[in-house]
């Protein structure tokens, strides 16, 4: 049975493994199968806006593009918060017309992500990618019915162990986003720390996979 890799930056070609490969509007790669699209806020470019959330508009009506994303806020940068919030409600108005999952960057900001998803009434499935934070950062956005997805931390710092633990199996995806390492070894390491078998670890993934991207 395959591997699922939520997110990743680069397609591996490989057939065991199902990758849901970040796309942007702006250089689009027509020979990805499974992608998800979205403006990043770090690369957010009034210059060419409009036409990047047409770009997403139109692909997000396609089979081939599984979620949109990756996309969401950062308080670590330059660009001003309010205007990536508003570019992220741009996004979030075109993906509510679908089923579609959002795969979230967020970087000091999870309570505006969290009151984003309130207000909007946001129904589609939210995924928090790359996550590295406390069992209490995790619990309010469990509570908040997202989902987690780890990858480069759960390899690199020994504390989130504890806090991939205590997720429960029906919320978390695993991935590689812009690491060398690949799934199968975030795959390994989970596996160890859940202390669950390989082939287990893989359907756990595989049934939140079918829940969330509708996808069989
Ligand atoms: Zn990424």
């Amino acid at each position: 049975m395959e591997f699922i890799n939520l997110h990743t930056h680069s397609y591996t070609k490989d057939d065991a493994i199902l990758e849901v490969v970040n796309q942007y509007p702006w250089e689009f790669d027509e020979a990805i199968p499974n992608y998800s699209i979205g403006i990043h806020p770090w690369y957010i470019d009034e210059n060419r806006l409009k036409s990047d959330l047409n770009i997403i508009e139109e692909k997000l009506r396609l089979n081939e593009c599984l979620a949109l994303g990756e996309c969401g806020l950062d308080k670590r940068i330059e660009i001003p918060f309010q205007k990536q919030t508003e570019v992220f409600q741009q996004q979030i108005e075109l993906v509510q017309n679908t089923s579609k999952p959002i795969i979230l960057h967020c970087v000091a900001s999870f309570q505006e992500v969290i009151s984003i998803k309130k207000e909007m009434n946001i129904k589609n499935p939210m995924i928090i990618h790359g996550f590295s934070k406390n069992k209490q950062v995790a619990k309010s956005l469990l509570d908040n019915g997202f989902y987690l997805s780890f990858g480069k931390y759960l390899l690199r710092n020994p504390e989130l162990s504890e806090v991939f633990e205590y997720v429960t199996n029906d919320r978390f995806f695993l991935e590689t986003d812009t690491i060398e390492d690949t799934i199968i070894d975030v795959y390994q390491k989970a596996s160890n720390i859940k202390n669950i078998k390989l082939e287990d670890l893989k359907e756990v993934v595989k049934v939140n996979f079918n829940q969330v991207f509708k996808y069989e």
